[in-house]
């Protein structure tokens, strides 16, 4: 059996390969999956037990898995929180932490710079039943401040947004959460807990797509919420268990060997992309670079005192319009024309007319998309062939 090691008291990489793992009796030194839906009791009334949470142990994989308790369980340490749970995708996180926390006549006040289908989820569907939202500008604290009202269940951010890249002050934005009674949610997907630590920052919930860079090789689609274990216990655990939503052993066993390497990548995606900003900013076609690590970044201060490195993600607006955006995309031979991020390849989309080509053009020049804006999303292959096959374009 393995040694009772106290994790937290280890560093974020050491907990990132060894934490969370339960050694069966068998001694294996790599973590199984555990393919059962369910699991068998001693009794009668250990399944009783089991099954009214007086004992604890396995009852039914929708709920409970070792495979994804040792994800979660990881994944918990690395965010410094105290209990994380597992979802079959990102969305279905943000998911859980709507149906778990906000009722009819709640109010949720959310930056306009959040993933699309985020937006759609709290307007169209909790909106279906009676939960309001309003967006605000990010990086504009008096706007929370104001927009703010005594029903505002919770502020919803992610910091750096897509696809300007723009930073929030999630200690500032606590600070205004708690103080009006409310909590801040905050989705760490762009910095992973290498990068960000949310929680110490007075967050209350951090939600991920281990999507991107916890799986890091584009495999596996999952989420997660982590949380007190106040939060866990009382609204997000019963709506998993009831919802279910559920991360299958073999999505959570993949992630498990993602997070094993999530600091490497991160260090190298971020030394890539720093570099590549740089040099995009010498490029005479290159009108603007986003990208906060550069002094030019509006935000470079804050970012530097609230990450420890600049994340992965760079945009950058061109000379001219759509059509130099769409003619440099093009021109590319080996970047993949595609609009997810967070892997090790390279990655490189047109936000006006891909993720943000549902917004009417007044809502993504309120927004600041431009039609001359290129995301990309920088992978780990040589710095000089993603220079060069960007020249072709440039
Ligand atoms: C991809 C993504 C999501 C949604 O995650 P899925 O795993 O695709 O459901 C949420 N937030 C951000 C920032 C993302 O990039």
């Amino acid at each position: 059996m393995s040694k009772d090691l106290k994790w937290k008291e280890y560093q974020i990489e050491t907990q990132a390969i060894r934490a969370g793992h339960k050694r069966t009796p068998e001694s294996e030194h790599s973590l199984p999956i555990f393919t059962t839906s369910s699991y068998v009791f001693d009794s009668a009334e250990q399944a009783s037990l089991r099954f009214t949470g007086k004992e604890p142990g396995n009852i039914y994989s929708r709920f409970t898995n070792p495979t994804v308790a040792a994800f979660q369980d990881r994944l918990a340490l690395m965010e410094r929180g105290e209990r994380c749970l597992a979802f079959a995708s990102g969305m279905a996180a943000i998911m859980a932490v709507g149906m778990g926390l906000l009722k009819a006549g709640d109010h949720v006040l959310c930056s306009r710079s959040v993933f699309g289908n985020t937006v759609l989820m709290f307007q169209n569907y909790f909106g279906k039943f009676g939960v309001s939202t309003d967006f605000v500008n990010l990086t504009d604290l008096e706007a929370w401040e104001a927009a703010i009202k005594p029903n505002t269940r919770f502020l919803y951010i992610e910091t750096p947004s897509n696809p300007l890249i723009e930073i929030a002050d999630i200690a500032a934005l606590a600070e205004i959460a708690h103080r009006n009674g409310s909590l801040l949610v905050v989705d760490n997907v762009f910095c992973t807990p290498v990068l960000q630590l949310p929680l110490t920052l007075g967050a209350d919930i951090v939600v991920h797509s281990a999507t991107k860079y916890i799986d890091g090789q584009g495999r596996c689609v999952g989420g997660a919420v982590i949380a007190s274990n106040e939060i866990i216990e009382k609204d997000i655990y019963p709506y998993l268990r009831t919802g279910g939503a559920t991360l299958s052993p073999f999505n959570a066993w993949v992630f498990l060997s993602g997070l094993e390497t999530l600091s490497l990548r991160m260090r190298a995606h971020c030394d890539n992309a720093f570099a590549l900003a740089q040099w995009l900013e010498q490029q005479p076609n290159v009108e603007k670079v986003h990208y906060p690590g550069l002094a030019s970044h509006a935000q470079h201060e804050l970012a530097k005192r609230q990450q420890c490195q600049f994340g992965a993600v760079v945009s950058f607006e061109l000379r001219g319009g759509q059509e130099q955006a769409w003619k440099l995309i093009d021109s590319t031979r080996m970047l993949s024309i595609t609009a997810n991020l967070g892997d090790v390849k390279t990655t490189i989309t047109h936000p006006a007319t891909t993720t943000h080509g549902r917004l009417t053009p007044e809502q993504r020049a309120q927004a600041g998309i431009k039609d001359n804006l290129v995301r990309i999303s920088v992978g780990l292959e040589n710095l000089d062939d993603i220079k060069n096959d960007l020249l072709n374009g440039l």
